[in-house]
């Protein structure tokens, strides 16, 4: 009896699919190497909660590490290191490798833009001596999570003379943070009526900014006119310089973690910096690669990739023809040979909202990278599925060097379903498939992730551009 149970044991082993939390694979030394790791993507977090700080951090440290700007037209030496700057909302950094462009290039894409509120172009207003600013959210969000929480100003503003300065405000400790506010309940009995979708409309978004009129001024609008010149004392901007501005919302607070056993990250933007981190930490440790790997950040995700800093334009492309071409090597030669990690987040399995997820295809915390084959919903429309010789090849990549990693689709078939910038790269005949960090409330100004998950990204990315 024992013995055959060992046997059906052994067989199963042998024979069925079965992820395991990623603890119960690795050594306790791999896991402290894991979260030491994590402490500097909570850094990064913190530095770079807006696309522009995101390439702003990527540029620092990929100088610090030996990186000089892209000349197109330039031929690089193998182990050369360069970065193009695409007008400072996108990057690619590349290692140029020892073999022919010829025989393609290793990529992995993330994107650094996060669900947000952005300020509209006229955005300053004053109502009853509260003056406020007007805005329009920003990729896929619920909006009611987005009131009564600490918020941070981000952004540039191009001012009349064509100068251009930075802002940022609440987060120093010291700085004000703003807010949304919401009804009290005692007065919601008819916003209570509305749909969860509808609880918080897109009008009624609006950022408490101030509430003191401008020394004694009886006139109107003084509460405004106060903030105004509280803005021009600080960063030298008229009203009219909002219209030439890119100003973003996001959450005030920190990176944290999450739990007793500290095996979690909370933080703003996770989608998709925590793939965006450990793709430029993967290529700014590689020195000398067989083939040339790229990390690209890109923009513009979260609304379609549309826009020229978007996966949706040629940029990465026109890059990589013209690295191509200083070769002698025709850029769709070098594409159709080339192999990318769209690198995006998952929905992670939510003991709480389980029925949105079919269990046996659903990405779990702690279970590692999730490759996740297609994206989309319903008859997988809008999608880019990755072929089986590329499953079949990734999957051979990771077991031999021992990552964790998973499988995952986004959610049951008939429901929701979401795209990636992997049917854009593919679009330029390169072979994709999506690779990322399984997340609790996507998409919320609070997500979660966990820490070996992060970590084994990271190796993904390492081994993929070693491989
Ligand atoms: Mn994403
Ligand atoms: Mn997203």
């Amino acid at each position: 009896m024992s013995e055959n149970k060992t046997d059906f044991n052994a067989m199963k082993e042998e024979l069925f699919y079965a992820p395991k939390h990623a603890s119960r694979i690795i050594s306790a030394d791999e896991v402290a190497v894991a979260d030491a790791y994590c402490e500097g993507y909570k850094q990064f977090l913190n530095d770079a909660k807006t696309e522009r700080e995101a390439v702003t951090a990527a540029v620092a440290q990929a100088e610090n590490n030996g990186f000089t700007p892209y000349e197109f037209g330039k031929k690089y030496a193998p182990g050369a290191k360069v970065y193009y700057n695409n007008r400072g909302k996108s990057i690619i950094l590349a290692v140029v490798g020892t073999r022919s462009l010829a025989d393609g290039v290793r990529i992995a894409a993330a994107h650094i833009d996060s669900p947000r509120l952005d300020l509209k172009p006229n955005p300053l207003y004053e109502d009853n001596d509260i003056a406020l600013l007007k805005t329009h959210y920003y990729g896929g969000i619920k909006k009611y999570q987005w009131t009564v929480i600490p918020l941070a100003l981000h952004g540039v503003v191009i001012k009349k003379d064509g100068s251009s300065v930075n802002v940022c405000i609440g987060e120093d400790d010291a700085d004000p943070k703003f807010v949304i506010t919401d009804l009290l309940p005692h007065l919601a009995q008819e916003q209570s009526k509305r749909t969860l979708g509808d609880g918080i409309r897109g009008e009624e978004l609006n950022i408490v900014i101030g509430s003191r009129p401008f020394a004694d001024c009886e006139e109107s609008e003084a509460v405004k006119l106060n903030i105004m010149k509280m803005l021009n004392e600080k960063y030298g901007i008229i009203e009219a310089d909002f219209l030439s501005a890119e100003l973003e919302i996001v959450p005030a607070y920190k990176a944290c973690d999450i739990g007793l056993d500290r095996s979690l990250i909370g933080a703003y933007g996770h989608d998709d910096r925590v793939c965006a981190y450990p793709a430029l930490t993967a290529i700014l440790e590689t020195e000398n690669p067989e083939y040339t790997v790229l990390t690209v950040l890109t923009d513009k995700e979260e609304t379609g990739s549309d826009g020229n800093t978007g996966l949706n334009s040629s940029y990465m492309a026109d890059f990589i023809t013209d690295m191509a071409q200083t070769q002698g090597i025709p850029g769709h030669i070098c594409m159709k040979n080339s192999e990318c990690l769209s690198a995006d987040v998952n929905a992670a399995f939510d003991p709480t909202f389980s029925d949105v997820l079919e269990r046996r295809n659903a990405a779990y915390i702690n279970k590692g990278i999730v490759i996740t084959k297609y994206t989309g919903s319903r008859g997988k429309g809008g999608t880019s599925d990755a072929s089986a010789e590329l499953m079949g090849r990734v999957r051979n990549m990771l077991d031999k060097n021992g990552v964790v990693w998973q499988i995952g689709e986004l959610g049951k078939v008939d429901l929701g379903g979401g795209g990636t910038v992997a049917k854009y790269v593919a679009a330029h005949n390169i072979d994709v498939v999506d690779a990322g960090v399984p997340v609790l409330s996507m998409h919320a100004p609070f997500e979660v992730v966990s820490k070996l998950d992060v970590y084994m990204t990271y190796r993904a990315f390492k081994v993929f551009f070693a491989d």
